[in-house]
C-alpha cells in the first residue's frame, strides 16, 4: 500500500464502517474535486479520510490522514502529488478505540492486472466468516476493515476481467455496502442488493467532455457543481469507462430496503435521497409526530442540529411557536465520537447551552431525532430545567431504538440502548421529562409517503426499530442476545 504519512499503533481491530465515499472519472483535478466532495460528506465520517488518484500515466498516488478532510487535504504539496483525472475518496467514521491508519480507506492493492483502489460505506455481515476462509487459503490481511475482504476476493477470483472479479466478490459478501472501485480502465460503483446505504451518480459537463461523479449523497455533487443524474439502484453495478456508462445487474431486480435512519438522522438535510429531499422529509416526520402526540406547551425547541427540521414541522402542525432555545457550539464534534462515557457526558455540556430567555417560565417541547443511550436527552433536560422551564416534554422523531445496527450505522451494543432496556414510561422517568413520546413506526412510514409499514414487504430497513434484520447476520449467529432479533412479519 503506498504512502503511509504517519506512524500509528495498530490496535483498533473493531470494524466501524459508517462512511462517505466519492469518486471522479475524467475531470481536471479529480483529487481536488474529491477533497471537496469528502468535505461535503464530512458528517458521514470525521475520523479519517483518504484519496487515491490515478495519474494519466497509469500511476496511483494515495494520501490518507486522521482527522478532518480540510486538515488532511489543505496542503498544496499533498494535493499536487495527487495528480490525475480520476480519483476515489473516503471518509471514515469510527467511534471507539484508536484509529489505525492502515484502516483508512480507500484501500489500494497491486494485482496481476494492475492497481485497484476500493472505498466502501456500510458493513459486511459475513466478513469474519469470509476472512477466516481467506486466511486459511493464505491471504494475509493488513487491516481490520471489511473493505480488505473485497480486495482478497478480487485477488483470488478465477475470472479474467476486473469487472467480473468484482462481481464475483460482491456475490460472496453479505451485508450493506455502497462501494467505489477504480483501476486503470474504469470507475465502478456498486450497491448491495437491498440498497441499504446510498450512492448517487452525477455529471460535470466541461469543454473536454463529460466527467462522472459517484458519491454517497447529493450534497457532495452540489459542492462541485455537478448535476444529479440518478441514484445507483439497489443491486446495481455501474461501470464508467472510455465508452461511457453501463449498468449491470448481477443480482437481477431486487427489492429496495433503504436505511430509514438515513432520513431520520444520518444524511445531510440538503441531500436528496432516493428522490426525496431529506429536509422536507424531516419536517413531515415532525408534523406527523405532532399529530400523534400533541401536548399543550408554550414553545417548541429543537435539539440542534439534527432535531431542527422535525421541530419546525412539529411547531407548524401544533401551532406552537418554534424557538432556538438550545444553542449548539459547532466547534465540538458529534457526541458519539468521544471515546469514554465520562467524556461523552461532558461532551453534551460542551456542545449545547440553554438560551435562557426562550425557556424561562415556559412549558417546553423538546424535539430530537433519536434516543440511543439516553445520555444526550438526560443532560439536555437537566439543562432546560435549570434554565427555568416549568414543564419539559420530549418528542422523538423516530421510534424507540431497540436494536443495534449491523449494516453501517454506528450504534452501541443492544444492552446499552435505553429503549432495549426500558419502556417509554421508565425512559421518561430516567430522562426526567414530564412526558415522552416517539413517532410510531407507521407514522414514520406515512411521513415518508407510504400508507404505513407493510409488514410483509417493508419499504425500508428499519431493523434498529424493529429487530427485523433482512440481511443475514452470519457473523453474529452465535450471539443471539446481541441481535435480539424477532421477525416483525411473523407477529
Ligand atoms: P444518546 O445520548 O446516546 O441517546 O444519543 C442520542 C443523540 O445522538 C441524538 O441527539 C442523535 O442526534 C445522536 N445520534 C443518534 N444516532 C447517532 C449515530 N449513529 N451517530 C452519532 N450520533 C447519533
Amino acid at each position: 500500500m503506498p504512502d503511509m504519512p504517519q506512524t500509528v499503533t495498530y490496535d483498533d481491530d473493531k470494524p466501524h464502517e459508517e462512511c462517505g465515499v466519492f469518486g471522479v472519472w475524467n475531470a481536471i483535478d479529480a483529487a481536488a474535486l474529491t477533497a471537496l466532495g469528502l468535505h461535503a460528506l464530512q458528517h458521514r465520517g470525521q475520523e479519517a479520510s483518504g484519496i487515491v488518484a490515478l495519474s494519466e500515466n497509469g500511476k496511483f498516488n494515495a494520501h490518507r490522514g486522521l482527522g478532518l478532510v480540510g486538515d488532511t487535504f489543505s496542503d498544496a504539496k499533498v494535493m499536487s502529488a495527487l495528480k490525475g483525472r480520476c480519483a476515489v475518496g473516503h471518509n471514515r467514521y469510527a467511534t471507539t478505540g484508536e484509529t489505525a491508519l492502515r484502516n483508512v480507506q480507500p484501500l489500494f492493492a497491486e494485482f496481476e492486472f494492475g492497481g485497484l483502489a476500493v472505498a466502501h460505506n456500510g458493513n459486511l455481515t459475513n466478513s469474519a466468516a469470509l476472512k477466516r476462509a481467506l486466511v486459511r487459503r493464505g491471504c494475509l490481511f493488513q487491516s481490520s476493515t471489511d473493505t480488505e475482504v473485497f480486495i482478497h476476493l478480487i485477488a483470488i477470483s478465477l475470472y479474467g476481467s476486473v469487472l467480473d472479479r468484482l462481481i464475483d466478490a460482491v456475490k460472496q459478501v453479505q451485508g450493506a455496502y455502497s462501494l467505489i472501485a477504480m483501476y486503470d480502465g474504469a470507475l465502478i460503483g456498486a450497491r448491495d442488493p437491498m440498497g441499504v446505504r446510498p450512492l448517487v451518480l452525477g455529471r460535470l459537463g466541461g469543454a473536454e467532455g463529460n466527467s462522472w461523479i459517484l458519491a454517497s449523497e447529493t450534497c457532495a455533487l452540489d459542492i462541485v457543481g455537478a448535476e444529479f443524474v440518478r441514484d445507483i439502484e439497489p443491486g446495481e453495478v455501474v461501470v464508467i469507462d472510455g465508452q461511457g456508462l453501463r449498468s449491470i445487474r448481477p443480482f437481477g431486480r431486487t427489492a429496495s430496503r433503504f436505511c430509514i435512519f438515513e432520513y431520520v438522522y444520518f444524511a445531510r438535510p440538503d441531500s436528496i435521497v432516493e428522490g426525496t429531499p431529506v429536509y422536507e422529509t424531516r419536517k413531515r416526520i415532525g408534523a406527523e409526530l405532532a399529530r400523534e402526540s400533541a401536548v399543550s406547551a408554550d414553545v417548541v425547541v429543537p435539539v440542534p442540529d439534527s432535531g431542527v427540521p422535525s421541530a419546525m414541522g412539529y411547531a407548524v402542525e401544533a401551532g406552537i411557536p418554534f424557538e432556538l432555545g438550545i444553542i449548539r457550539n459547532h466547534y465540538v464534534g458529534r457526541t458519539f465520537i468521544e471515546p469514554t462515557d465520562q467524556i461523552r457526558n461532558l461532551g453534551v455540556k460542551l456542545k449545547h447551552s440553554a438560551n435562557r430567555p426562550m425557556i424561562e417560565g415556559k412549558r417546553v417541547i423538546l424535539v430530537d431525532d433519536s434516543i440511543v443511550r439516553g445520555t444526550t436527552s438526560k443532560k439536555i433536560v437537566e439543562m432546560v430545567r435549570q434554565a427555568g422551564a416549568t414543564e419539559v416534554h420530549m418528542r422523538i422523531s423516530s421510534p424507540p431504538t431497540t436494536h443495534s445496527c449491523f449494516y453501517g450505522i454506528d450504534t452501541p451494543e443492544r444492552r446499552q440502548l435505553m429503549a432495549a432496556q426500558h419502556d417509554v414510561e421508565e425512559m421518561a422517568r430516567i430522562i426526567g421529562v414530564d412526558s415522552l413520546a416517539f413517532i410510531s413506526l407507521d407514522g414514520l412510514y406515512r411521513a415518508l409517503g407510504k400508507p404505513g409499514r407493510d409488514s410483509l414487504k417493508p419499504a425500508y430497513c428499519d431493523a434498529c426499530f424493529t429487530g427485523d434484520y433482512a440481511i443475514p447476520l452470519t457473523d453474529w449467529a452465535h450471539e443471539p442476545e446481541r441481535i435480539g432479533a424477532r421477525s416483525i412479519a411473523a407477529e
